[in-house]
């Protein structure tokens, strides 16, 4: 099935069964070890990939029912990292969380997704996503004591990354998305170096990129700071006309329940946008109609077949039942717009 126009897709996690890890929480231990987790992660991505082909959703992920955290979990996997050190930093410069250390040169020898990937692949009959952190969220999730400078240790990371895209892509991944919340912070630096590393990392991929840029999960820090921004949030005015003429494909934003003005995705011209019509911070499950308003709202500034309807983030903090009722709605209400097109 494919449904042609206003194909839809979720930015990247969903909540994970009770039996995996505890549910509602970020960084949530596993409640497994050894075979037996291998085996409990892939059972929990086979529900993930129900979840989503039932409720509509055209291009399928993982969920991210394999990783406990979107950054550190890839890092784990990489040399020059020192997880039994850790420091105290502000991230994203906004709250306090404890960090690895970079102790010496960064780099990967072995795939760390790589299987999981294979594994989705061989679940779905739809056109799959797999995401990875950016090289600028990299950097402000850790303490650096060996590069001494964001951008050296962002150029190795990106390095890193393009080696992991290459072989998702050759495993079958038709979208890979880099998650790259520290975009909507660091301006300076997304001028100077954010998209150029972005793009270093995507460069030469056979499949589909992406960026994905938010206001973050639910979380209070996350809350706190949203009230802090104004009446009208125009943190993408500074990011979105680089991300215009890089190379990158596709760009996933936030939009539904935002103060985003809804004119701004008119600065991603010729790009596909993935629309936000979902909110991760309520359990409010969003009507169909409402997730319609959404779509209709982004039309005039993005043609259908670029317009990729989407949740303006993960929903790992929400619970299953409320996530499920998400992914429905977003599948209705994206059905309600394509027959209206469809009848026009
Ligand atoms: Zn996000």
């Amino acid at each position: 099935m494919n449904h042609g126009l206003l194909q839809t897709t979720i930015a990247g996690s969903l909540p994970k069964p009770g039996w995996l890890a505890e549910s509602a929480k970020l960084w949530a231990p596993w409640k497994w070890e050894g075979d037996a987790l291998i085996e409990a992660k892939r059972d929990a991505v086979r529900l993930a990939v129900r979840d989503q082909e039932m409720a509509g959703i055209d291009i399928v992920g993982d969920g991210e029912q394999t990783r406990q955290h979107f950054v550190t979990t890839f890092i784990e996997h990489l040399h020059g990292v020192d997880f039994q050190q850790r420091k105290t930093v502000r991230i994203r410069d906004r709250y306090e969380a404890s960090v690895p250390v970079v102790t010496g040169r960064v780099s990967r020898s072995q795939p760390v997704y790589v299987e999981d990937a294979r594994f989705l692949r061989a679940e779905t009959m739809r056109p799959i996503k797999y995401t990875l952190p950016g090289p600028l969220t990299m950097v402000d999730t850790l303490y650096d004591a060996h590069y001494g400078s964001r951008e050296k240790l962002a150029w190795a990371f990106a390095e890193i990354l393009n080696e992991e895209a290459q072989e998702l892509a050759a495993a079958g991944v038709d979208i890979i998305q880099f998650d790259e919340p520290a975009f909507n912070v660091f301006f300076d630096e997304v001028r100077e170096w954010g998209v150029k590393t972005l793009e270093r990392a995507a460069a030469d991929l056979p499949c589909k990129t992406a960026v994905h840029i938010c206001y973050g999960y639910g979380i209070k820090a996350n809350t706190e700071w949203k009230k802090t921004l104004g009446s009208e949030w125009r943190q993408y005015e500074e990011t979105f006309p680089l991300l215009q003429t890089s190379t990158i494909d596709q760009v996933s934003l936030e939009c539904h329940n935002s103060h985003v003005p809804i004119e701004l995705i008119g600065l991603l011209k010729g790009k596909d946008v993935l629309v936000g019509a979902i909110d991760v911070t309520t359990d409010h499950i969003e009507t169909p109609e409402e997730v319609a308003d959404t779509i209709r709202k982004a039309l005039p500034y993005v043609a259908p077949e670029h317009l990729y309807p989407c949740t303006n983030c993960g929903l790992v903090p929400l619970s299953r039942e409320v996530a499920v009722g998400k992914l429905k709605a977003l599948g209705a209400g994206a059905a309600l717009v394509r027959q209206s097109l469809n009848q026009a």
